[in-house]
């Protein structure tokens, strides 16, 4: 298969998933899409749309190793030039850019490099949505009978409420500090974590870490957790019948850590915690709540490693979340 057609696929699974910008080079998805001749509402059948990302990470973690690839088969092929100029070097004043550190350098670091608009001085968050009363629901049945995090993992493990552990690996309980204050909740395990039975294990949750590290927590303190705790095969997203036989683990496990602040990682994360559909753009930058518990809604790391421009709200989401941590702490 050509370059070609490896970035026409790419780029057809992303506008399929409602993206309109892509961060190739400063080039946008129509601008690539021009390049490489494909017309706009032209459409590659499915079954050649599909297994670019599937079995890296997938759509939860999967987009960089894959597009890493495509990036480089394109510029082999001389489709796309070699980078002569950063990003950020393109533009009005053209004055010489400040050097980026590595994606590898702690996250704080990483969005200091990231050039800024004028922020409006700090105010207090705005409430937002409120899911249930400060008393949790009682789950029925031996979940709700379970009376520590590793009965409710051993349940898990032995889950037969939906289809995905017939096609999983491992079962991902979640993992961390069964007190923790801090939550973070993600989607459903991709690959590595299907491979390990960890939750964010694989580049995303790398990412995770360092993020974390950026608001001076580590993984053993915080507890992290995923909505869906079986792998859906090729990382598809996961389906509402599926949400709703694993949501009972998820409120169980709530009650259990009775965190001071959960992170809802990704969309898929925060509608299925607050129970809307709000875009991830309306949940961010307000506090909402979950049986009483303050939720603050961010983007999934894996949507990071795809569009580093999403660093920077992610940090101030996150320096939220631990600002409610303190002030709940103090
Ligand atoms: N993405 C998620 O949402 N959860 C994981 O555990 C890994 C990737």
């Amino acid at each position: 298969m050509t370059a070609e057609d490896l970035l026409r696929r790419y780029l057809e699974q992303r506008r399929e998933m409602g993206e309109t910008e892509l961060v190739l080079d400063a080039l946008s998805v129509e601008e690539v899409m021009k390049l490489v001749g494909i017309k706009r509402g032209r459409r590659i059948p499915v079954e050649r749309a599909r297994p670019l990302v599937a079995e890296t990470e997938g759509t939860h973690s999967a987009g960089e190793p894959a597009s890493a690839g495509w990036r480089e088969a394109l510029r082999a092929s001389g489709v796309a030039p070699e980078p002569t100029r950063a990003p950020e070097t393109i533009r009005a004043d053209d004055a010489p850019p400040a050097p980026r550190p590595p994606r590898s350098a702690p996250f704080a670091e990483q969005v200091a490099a990231e050039p800024v608009a004028p922020t409006a001085p700090l105010v207090s968050p705005p409430s937002g949505l409120v899911v249930g009363s400060a008393e949790m629901v009682r789950v029925p049945g031996v979940i709700g009978e379970a009376v520590s995090l590793d009965q409710l993992a051993e349940l898990i493990r032995r889950c037969t409420r939906c289809d995905l552990f017939k096609t999983a690996t491992n079962a991902v309980p979640g993992e961390g500090n069964p007190t923790a204050d801090f939550m973070c909740v993600g989607e459903a395990p991709g690959a590595q974590e299907d491979a390990t039975g960890r939750p964010f294990y694989g580049q995303a949750g790398q990412l995770l870490t360092k993020i974390l590290q950026a608001v001076n927590l580590t993984r053993e303190e915080v507890f992290i957790l995923n909505v869906l705790k079986h792998r859906p095969p090729g990382n598809r997203n996961p389906l509402p019948d599926e949400v709703s036989a694993c949501r009972p683990y998820l409120v169980r496990q709530v009650e259990l850590v009775a965190p001071k602040v959960i992170l809802a990682l990704g969309t898929f994360a925060a509608q299925s915690l607050l129970e809307t559909k709000l875009s991830i753009g309306k949940l961010r930058g307000s506090v909402h709540r979950y049986h009483g518990i303050p939720v603050i809604v961010t983007y999934h790391p894996a949507a990071l490693l795809r569009n580093p421009a999403w660093k920077r709200p992610t940090w101030e989401d996150v320096q939220l979340a631990r600002r409610i941590l303190d002030s709940a702490s103090a």
